[in-house]
């Protein structure tokens, strides 16, 4: 590990415009290479060693908050709404906002609607928005969303939202990241009854109505309600509230619900996060593994051809891989 990433620790910790830059670097480390996340926790040790006075884990937000929904329901008025209201009720704490495309192979914000956001907050100095795309593969976009979220944390963000772009499968498996999630619906959005069917159902903690202020919010209120009632397989009543992003109602409600919900439901969480976390290192590293092991494959041809052949097994060739990857490894000390 490099003393660049302890340096850059100890910066982002001690804050100021160089702590804001620190904290800036570390991220992108993060998005573009999210299988060195293991390596902040190992960073954290070694600072900590010259200061006792530091939690012993790398302290995490106390919410990460996921936001999902279709296209145009409000996510990102909301959690920009959120982000307000979160820094007006207390000057004090940080808020992060990571917005998530894995749609889309650009990123820093590329997207005009997070420039704007941007420019919104710009003056802020608690407030840190980072966006990020899919580039890699979508496992390395998970982790770099979690990378990203550690060091929101270790500035000392209270909360992280985190914001999904729409609906699809690799929404649903970033949505996984965090500790609540809310699923948001608007009027005129299409049947989102039926969209809620197609999968949004089981991972919502809480569904937000967007849109009070117009017509046909009430009608999908009571909508979803019923259509909660009669689903068996849903989670344990998940609540339900009517909010206008734009005319900033129903924003207090959410956030006293988010706290309450945090205070009942976090004693579990970092269980969770630690099982997640787990599962994700060793994702990263086999990733690693399957990268050498492909680009060797792939300087052989003959030995794929053998097996077409039928002169070797694949196993025998795996097991030829393994061999000449761990040698590699060795010379390559
Ligand atoms: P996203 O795609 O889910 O992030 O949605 P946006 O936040 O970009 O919002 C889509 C459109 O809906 C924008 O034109 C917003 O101004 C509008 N919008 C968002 N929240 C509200 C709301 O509470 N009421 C009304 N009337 N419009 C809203």
């Amino acid at each position: 590990m490099t003393n660049d990433l302890i340096q850059l620790v100890e910066f982002a910790l001690a804050g100021g415009p160089k702590g804001i830059r620190a904290a800036g670097r570390l991220m992108s480390l993060m998005e573009d290479s999210p299988w060195r996340l293991p390596e902040l926790f190992r960073a954290w040790a070694q600072v900590r060693e010259q200061d006792q006075s530091l939690s012993e884990q790398l302290p995490m937000p106390r919410l990460l908050l996921g936001i999902t929904g279709a296209p145009g329901s409000g996510k990102s008025t909301l959690s920009d709404a959120l982000v307000t209201a979160y820094r007006e009720k207390n000057p004090d704490q940080k808020i992060g906002v990571i917005a998530v495309d894995p749609s889309s192979p650009f990123t820093g914000g590329a997207v005009l609607g997070d420039r704007v956001r941007m420019m919104r907050h710009a003056t802020d100095k608690g407030v840190f928005i980072r966006s990020l795309s899919a580039r890699g593969h979508l496992g390395g976009l998970t982790l770099g969303v979690k990378g990203v979220a550690r060091v929101m944390g270790l500035i000392g963000c209270d909360v992280v939202i985190i914001e999904t772009v729409g609906v699809g499968q690799s929404e649903v498996e970033v949505t996984q990241v965090a500790d609540l999630v809310a699923v948001v619906l608007a009027p005129g959005q299409g049947d989102s009854i039926q969209m809620l069917k197609a999968g949004l159902m089981e991972i919502a903690d809480l569904f937000v109505i967007n849109k009070a202020d117009r017509e046909g919010s009430g009608t999908l209120y009571s909508q979803l309600l019923s259509s909660l009632q009669l689903s068996m397989d849903k989670k344990a009543d998940p609540d339900v509230l009517l909010v206008s992003a734009v005319e900033k109602t129903g924003i207090d409600e959410l956030i006293a619900l988010l706290d309450k919900r945090t205070e009942d439901e976090s004693a579990n969480w970092p269980a969770l996060r630690e099982k997640r976390m787990y599962a994700d290192v060793s994702e990263s590293v086999l990733d690693q593994a399957r990268m050498r092991l492909a680009k060797l494959l792939a300087t052989s041809p003959e030995e794929t051809k053998k097996i077409i052949e039928g002169s070797v097994t694949v196993q025998d060739v795996a097991q030829k891989l393994l061999e000449k990857a761990s040698r590699d490894k060795v010379s390559a000390n």
